[in-house]
């Protein structure tokens, strides 16, 4: 019984299939091949891959509210000042902007 495996056959580069060589954790299986642990390794990428996704809309919305600020800025001196406007657009600018670097400042790195 001091010879027991891991029940999860591993792929090699060989096209076939061998026997995950570690010793049981738990259910028979080691502990990086335990259905439990696979099951939080997915969270953990769906978890990254949410995070990436928020921060790439974040982004999105400080470059368009970027490029209002500047069309509002250029109607301003061009004789059509719409101080509201203007106002309306360099907040939601700095508040994509804020939503960005929260999301940023999260990261370890
Ligand atoms: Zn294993």
């Amino acid at each position: 019984m001091s010879d027991e495996r891991c029940k999860k056959t591993v792929t090699t580069d060989t096209f076939r299939g061998r026997k995950c060589s570690r010793k049981p954790w738990k259910d028979g299986y080691c502990k990086q091949h335990h259905p439990e642990t696979a099951a939080k390794k997915q969270e953990e990428y769906r978890k990254r891959f949410d995070e990436r996704m928020l921060k790439l809309r974040a982004a999105g919305d400080v470059s368009k509210w970027r490029t209002a600020v500047v069309e509002a800025a250029c109607n301003f001196i061009e004789g059509e000042p719409q101080v509201l406007l203007l106002k309306h657009a360099v907040n939601a600018y700095r508040a994509a902007q804020k939503a960005l670097d929260d999301l940023c400042s999260g990261d370890s790195q």
